[in-house]
């Protein structure tokens, strides 16, 4: 997630800090600051075990993820709640359940733990409480209320993900997603609703649902458009590819113009990279097309499928127009992202 900054690391995944969360320690501040320096340390005290548990929550769905063979790329932490970012292209109905139980799970444990040591100490459990009394207890309620929380139906949270997988079972993917994305927004509406007269953190976390679930129900648009469809379906000839060795000037001398943005680069061992129009013209002449070529655009394999595959390379190359396709390291062809666009934009409106 952009404008985030890393605070630490756990098992390889990197914890980010968004930088709204800055509003959140203002805030904090603001409303303690009128009773004197120990509330406010206090009050952020309380704040970094709030969030604390919101990152073993998060850390169960992660580390579940991996566990599943998906990768994690981090985690960011929101002043409405965590947030972990693993791809959703790959996953099955069967990892999403696992991966969303994992958290609430998470929650519920810490809450026990907490509860048992609170009560070890002499606490009094009840009746619940999260501003005064002892932390432990505290910490128990508020693990406890994330825990239970999170569960409610609404898409993207946890509880909305786990609706989903268990619809998907029975009706698939494509009708499970439309009837738990309807669900979300309504509940998403009735917590902007309610939020108004309880609590502003309702309205930003109904507005998240929302959005989220809007979000949801385009990828599965575009899952069902592209069905099982493989690269080669949208693969194009092309009329040559340039040598590594080659200068830049003799590109426009010896070839002719190239009817796509972006062309392939190849070597004596096979594909190297892809060369743009504009860094061909931005280059100085004597330079060879081998070292302007960009080599972070990988060569798609002809029978890969276009989800997720081609749509996560297209995603992972920063925009790039064009991908080559070919095997063995060797090009015959190109898939272009506009076409991949168009299949999805005439899908039958009954899938969207
Ligand atoms: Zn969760």
């Amino acid at each position: 997630m952009r404008h985030s900054w890393q605070i630490g690391k756990v098992h390889g995944i990197p914890i980010r800090v968004h930088w709204t969360f800055a509003g959140l320690i203002i805030l904090v501040v603001a409303l303690t600051a009128g009773s004197g320096g120990e509330d406010v340390l206090a009050a952020l005290g309380w704040l970094v075990l709030l969030f604390g548990s919101v990152v073993v929550h998060e850390l169960a769905h992660s580390l579940v993820a991996r566990r599943r063979g998906l990768s994690v790329h981090d985690i960011v932490l929101l002043p409405i709640g965590g947030v972990s970012e693993i791809p959703e292209l790959t996953r099955s109905s069967d990892d999403e359940l696992r991966i969303a139980v994992a958290g609430p799970v998470a929650s519920v444990g810490l809450a026990l733990v907490f509860g048992v040591l609170g009560a070890a100490t002499g606490a009094a459990l009840w009746p619940p409480t999260l501003v005064t009394g002892s932390i432990l207890i505290r910490l128990a309620w508020m693990n406890l209320l994330l825990g239970a929380f999170n569960l409610v139906p609404a898409l993207p949270m946890d509880g909305g993900r786990v609706l989903r997988a268990f619809l998907a079972r029975h009706h698939g993917e494509p009708w499970a997603t439309t009837t738990a994305t309807r669900l979300a927004k309504g509940l998403g509406m009735a917590m902007v609703v309610i939020g108004v007269f309880v609590d502003v953190w309702l309205v930003l976390i109904g507005v998240f649902v929302m959005i989220g679930a809007q979000g949801e129900s385009q990828m599965s648009t575009v899952r069902a458009a592209l069905g099982d469809r493989r690269v080669a379906d949208l693969t194009v000839p092309i009329p040559y590819t340039l040598p590594e060795d080659l200068r830049v000037a003799e590109v426009f001398h010896r070839y002719p113009p190239y009817p796509w943005t972006a062309i392939p680069v190849e070597g004596a061992s096979g594909y190297v990279g892809m060369v743009t129009h504009s860094s061909l013209m931005a280059a100085s002449p004597d330079v060879l097309v081998g070292h302007i070529a960009d080599q972070h655009v990988p060569l798609l394999d002809p029978r890969a499928p276009l989800f997720p595959t081609a749509l996560t390379a297209f995603e992972q190359s920063r925009g790039f127009p064009v991908m080559p396709v070919g095997s063995h390291g060797r090009v015959r062809g190109l898939i272009a992202a506009h076409d991949v666009e168009a299949l999805v934009a005439r899908a039958p409106l009954a899938t969207r």
